[in-house]
């Protein structure tokens, strides 16, 4: 037996039992080493039986007296009867439809037994304890004992002597961490932090256990971000002129004055592009705070010194969106401009085929060129792309980000957009080797969006409001409740509430969008919201993202406890974004104080970045960043491990500086392999 031993050379597992284990993606010994629990039983203190309490868990030793079974309940259900004893006293044991017990267990046997005592008959009893014959290495009792996710077919106890028998093995495992940083960190080995996990003594060595993979994780997020960003630091980029006397121009042509937050950004970035350094950006801002026009001055720039830029959108109806406002804006401009999705092709003011656009496009001819990740694809060959600009950021998956990897010898600046908040404290791990610029303030003279916590006996109020919100022109949003890990339940949801809201609005036209629909019926079904040909669109989470309807004012959430804070603000920030008074209008059926207390804090924040620092206070990582699209699924590292974050980092400058490549840790070199971290 080694570390590499499938799991089926194990004779004590039963077939149905292997197919379980391989259902939770454990094939060999190696896999059970690296499954580790995610919480622990205390069972660590052995009682007398003497002081014994109804209550809480406990664990004992003692001998069996008597065993025996019988059937109780009309014959319906077997017992397995024992007393145990220890030198102060005899309990009363029953286990229940367990009756081989009375058979492998016999007189006399030395036992641990872990459970809850209570009462029954007037005597106390243990029923349906763990037990395990008593050793010094106790796996199931008297010890602090380890709780893994199971599978239909696969019991703790199976698990748990599974893997208690490949412990051994830990010493095979080959060390992940140079020696170095385990020694100055202070951190256990992985040999040591694999038996901590799984058997530890104390709860100290869980902690140090728990820190030592946090630390390992976020130190491979810091080797490949940083790696990456020195590497980029060899490459050249264009040298695009800034200016000024353009900008300046430009800026007077806006119907609107720029707020101090998007002229601080704009000369950011467009300092960035004069180096000769491959710009690496991302622009934070809440909604709304106006990072389009901050991205097309960049745009601009570099299409006026004769180069192409692209500007990624997720969806196509937000790539035409940003292609009307370039026209709006670019109207008096000489640059050319033009939009390439699956369904548009446009350039400057005028249709144009797809060949004809992606001719010119390979030609050279410069410009700005919007269009969703399509524009990647590999018929369009950008001749001279100098920069490259992506809406949303979040939104685009990993892969796609891969695909922008170009060979040349000089790679295009990066600037990307995202609205999604991320607390100053998490910057680090997420975006370690960005520049990143923020714009804090928002457009003057927009109104607060007037938000409550709705309740339930007010929800035909809220109908009748939104009823004269539609008579006034305006539309509506309803967002069904957030249902995580099923899409079906989700849509299923949404589709309910589609048909209770015809019901109730036989009069007005009610739309629905959800994550079932083909990307193209989602887009046909925005586009007529946008189009006002429909008055409420139900939708689920998918409508999270960038689309301007300037003419919705209301946004209804269902089951608001659901979302993350910085997700309802995202939500809320759909509505509100032209003249009219707009409504955020939270329902949740839930009546637990600290949910209604959350949301109407939310009520009463405006500020995305406050809201996301609430939220990781109180619900932690996984709501800040929508999941998979983040690109990085942290398993161990969470907010409490944020002071690894610094050290993870210096340690991997440290090794880097040395050893660029990473030739003399293949380990290391294949952990980050697949790690695209923001634009590679
Ligand atoms: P987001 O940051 O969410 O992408 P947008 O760029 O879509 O925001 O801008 C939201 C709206 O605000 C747009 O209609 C835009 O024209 C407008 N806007 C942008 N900057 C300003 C400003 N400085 N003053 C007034 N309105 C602005
Ligand atoms: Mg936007």
């Amino acid at each position: 037996m080694d570390i590499n031993s499938k799991i089926e050379a194990f004779s004590s597992l039963q077939k149905p039992q292997v197919a379980a284990l391989k259902k939770l993606g454990l094939f060999t010994a190696r896999d059970l080493l690296f499954y580790f629990p995610y919480r622990y039983l205390d069972f660590s203190k052995i009682s007398t039986i003497k002081d014994l309490q109804a209550g809480g868990n406990v664990s004992l030793r003692g001998k069996i007296k008597t065993i025996g079974s019988r059937f109780s309940f009309h014959g319906r259900m077997s017992l397995a009867e024992a007393v145990i004893s220890d030198d102060t006293g005899s309990i009363k044991v029953v286990w229940f439809n367990q009756p081989y017990l009375a058979k492998s267990l016999k007189k006399g046997d030395d036992l641990f037994l872990a459970g809850m005592p209570e009462y029954y008959n007037q005597g106390l009893q243990l029923a349906n304890p763990i037990y395990e014959k008593a050793s010094d290495f106790p796996v199931h009792t008297s010890r602090l004992v380890p709780v893994y996710h199971l599978t239909a077919g696969l019991y703790p106890k199976t698990l748990r002597n599974l893997i208690a028998t490949v412990m051994h093995l830990c010493a095979q495992v080959t060390e992940i961490l140079p020696a170095g940083i385990i020694h100055n960190q202070n951190l256990l080995t992985l040999p040591e932090t694999i038996q901590f996990s799984h058997f530890p003594e104390d709860e100290g060595q869980i902690k140090k256990a728990q820190t030592r993979l946090a630390f390992e994780e976020i130190f491979i997020n810091q080797l490949a971000a940083q790696k990456h960003r020195l590497e980029l630091e060899q490459k050249q980029s264009f040298k695009i002129k800034f200016g000024q006397k353009l900008i300046g121009s430009f800026v007077k042509t806006l119907p609107f004055q720029l707020t101090p937050g998007q002229k601080k950004a704009a000369w950011e970035i467009l300092q960035d592009l004069e180096k000769p350094l491959p710009m690496n950006r991302l622009l934070e801002a809440d909604v709304g705070s106006g990072k389009t026009v901050v991205a097309l001055m960049a745009a601009l720039q570099a299409a006026a010194e004769g180069y192409q830029v692209s500007l990624l959108s997720p969806t196509e109806i937000l790539a035409k969106q940003h292609f009307e406002t370039a026209k709006k804006y670019f109207i008096s401009q000489k640059i050319h401009f033009g939009l390439l999705t699956n369904a548009y092709s446009e350039l400057d003011n005028g249709a144009e085929t797809k060949e004809k656009l992606q001719k010119l496009i390979t030609g050279g001819m410069p410009g700005i060129f919007i269009g969703t990740h399509a524009l990647l694809a590999q018929k369009v060959k950008f001749k001279k792309l100098a920069l490259i600009i992506i809406d949303e950021q979040h939104r685009f998956g990993v892969e796609q980000r891969a695909q922008l990897f170009t060979k040349a010898k000089k790679v295009p600046h990066l600037l990307s957009l995202t609205a999604t908040p991320i607390p100053r404290t998490l910057q680090l791990a997420y975006y370690g080797e960005l520049a990143i610029s923020q714009i804090k303030s928002r457009p003057a003279g927009r109104k607060t969006i007037f938000t409550r916590l709705v309740n339930p006996q007010d929800r035909q109020k809220a109908y009748e409001f939104i009823n004269r919100q539609i008579g006034d022109g305006r539309q509506i949003f309803v967002i069904t409740p957030l249902i995580e890990e099923s899409e079906t339940l989700e849509t299923k949801a949404a589709k309910t509430e589609f048909e209770n809201l015809k019901k109730l609005f036989p009069k007005r036209t009610v739309g629905l969008l959800h994550g079932k629909l083909k990307s193209a019926e989602k887009e046909w079904v925005m586009s007529q919201f946008l189009g006002r040909k429909i008055d409420i669109l139900v939708a689920t989470s998918v409508v999270e993202v960038g689309v301007d309807v300037p003419n919705a004012s209301v946004m209804m959430i269902e089951g608001a406890e659901r979302f993350g804070l910085a997700q309802l603000h995202q939500f809320r920030g759909r509505v509100g974004r032209a003249e009219h008074q707009s409504y955020c209008l939270l329902f949740t059926q839930k009546e637990d104080p600290a949910i209604l207390e959350r949301l109407t804090a939310f009520s009463k924040t405006f500020d995305g970045f406050a809201l996301a620092e609430l939220d990781l206070k109180q619900r932690g990582f996984g709501q800040l960043i929508g999941g998979k699209q983040s690109g990085w699924n942290f398993k161990f590292f969470n907010p409490s491990y944020v002071a690894l974050i610094a050290p993870a980092k210096e340690e991997a400058l440290k090794l880097l500086k040395a050893d660029l490549n990473l030739t003399n840790y293949p380990l290391l070199a294949l952990q980050i392999k697949d790690k695209i971290v923001h634009f590679e």
